[in-house]
């Protein structure tokens, strides 16, 4: 075979959302678009908010010469310097444009910092259930993604971390609010896990990093706060993009923050720096890098994302599944009524309903839904819901 075995096993094991994705065209042919509710994917269906369309439209007819030609690695410095103002406050840090670089997304951001601090065999911690991304991300880059389990209501178990922590430890990524399960670390959370780190960096005399990887990070409902981590942890790097915030995940837009403070900080920004160019993103867009220093204050409308979580959640208690109610993010992660979600979530498409099997997130007897649909797919999807568990 032409493509390299590791490819072809990755592939089969990342291959859940699209198999659903398969899945849902294939019914959707059979039985009309309007009758398949399909809440597999987690790409939102909001339009991005009119101020960014306005930045949008404004930016592009802009003439100014020189706009659309190569520019450092890191991004335009006046967009960088405005992303680093607006974040400072929100992590009691004062970050300067030099600590801040522009990213293709989060997968790009993440990307280039795993290439940046990883040796070959190095560990990464992830946290079960995880973005799959993560185990491919760690691979490209020589390093290993070691899952650890979390509690039953998705909180970081830090005696597992405990455990799975040792020399050969590199970093740890965090997800917060979750994909899949909507949970959202609290400051006392947060600040438990970067002491954790402390000592355990002491301990062996090199740093652990931790990075979080948080594009959900103004979703969230009824107040709840998703602390950012750079508050806690002097080792740390955020990042995160606007896929999900202002809906433009089709224009690979993001950015990475190094902690002023880290340890190597310097040389890490010029890794990252270099890794951006390397791994042949060079830079992130520089139409839309224009765009976003314009709306670094613009949110889509979450409260729409609660109004359907409300929903969803009492619905599926109604019916009786089993399910933690998500703090935010745009994703429920329910116990499988049936030990083998694969089987369960086969008896939902036989009802017309699409979901992703929990052991495409690591976990097995669980699924995720995603609810950045429209109401009308959601609300349809209640009686496939409610079939499959009086099925069963
Ligand atoms: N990290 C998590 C947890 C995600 O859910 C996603 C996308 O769904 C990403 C990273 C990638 O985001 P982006 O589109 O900004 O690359």
């Amino acid at each position: 075979m032409a493509i390299s075995e590791k490819v072809s096993e990755f592939m089969e094991k990342s291959s859940w959302i699209r198999k659903m994705f398969e899945e849902g065209i294939r019914l959707k042919q059979e039985f009309g678009e309007e009758n398949v509710f399909d809440l597999s994917l987690g790409n939102p269906v909001m339009e991005p908010p009119e101020e960014v369309l306005k930045a949008l439209v404004e930016s592009a007819q802009d003439e100014t010469p020189g706009l659309h030609r190569y520019m450092p690695n890191a991004g335009f410095a006046d967009v960088r310097t405005v992303i680093a103002e607006s974040l400072s406050p929100e992590c009691k840090v004062e970050l300067s444009a030099n600590d801040v670089l522009m990213v293709c997304g989060a997968a790009g951001g993440l990307n280039i910092t795993l290439k940046t601090l990883l040796d070959l065999g190095d560990e990464v911690i992830i946290f079960t259930p995880y973005f799959v991304e993560y185990l491919f991300y760690a691979d490209n880059h020589g390093g290993k993604a070691v899952p650890v389990p979390t509690g039953d209501d998705f909180h970081l178990d830090f005696s597992a971390l405990k455990n799975a922590l040792n020399e050969k430890t590199k970093a740890v990524i965090i997800n917060s609010p979750n994909n899949p399960t909507g949970v959202v670390y609290s400051r006392k959370e947060l600040r438990d896990l970067a002491d954790i780190l402390k000592t355990h960096s002491n301990r062996f005399g090199k740093a652990v990093h931790l990075i979080s990887d948080d594009p959900y990070k103004k979703i969230t409902f009824d107040g709840v706060e998703a602390p950012n981590i750079l508050e806690f942890y002097d080792n740390s790097i955020y990042i995160t993009s606007h896929s999900k915030d202002i809906a433009l995940p089709g224009e690979r837009i993001g950015f990475v923050a190094v902690h002023p403070r880290c340890e190597d900080a310097g040389p890490i920004m010029a890794g990252l720096i270099f890794c951006n160019r390397v791994l042949g993103f060079v830079n992130a867009p520089a139409l839309i890098q224009r765009v976003v220093k314009q709306v670094q204050s613009v949110t889509v409308d979450v409260e729409q994302y609660r109004r359907k979580r409300d929903y969803l959640y009492k619905e599926l208690t109604r019916i009786g599944y089993d399910v933690v109610k998500p703090q935010g993010a745009f994703y429920f992660f329910p116990k499988s009524p049936l030990e083998d979600e694969v089987e369960f979530v086969r008896k939902l498409a036989e009802n017309k309903v699409l979901v992703v099997p929990g052991r495409g997130f690591g976990l097995p007897g669980y699924f995720r839904i995603s609810y950045c649909f429209p109401d009308s797919v959601i609300e349809g999807s209640i009686l496939g819901f409610e079939q499959a568990f009086r099925a069963f």
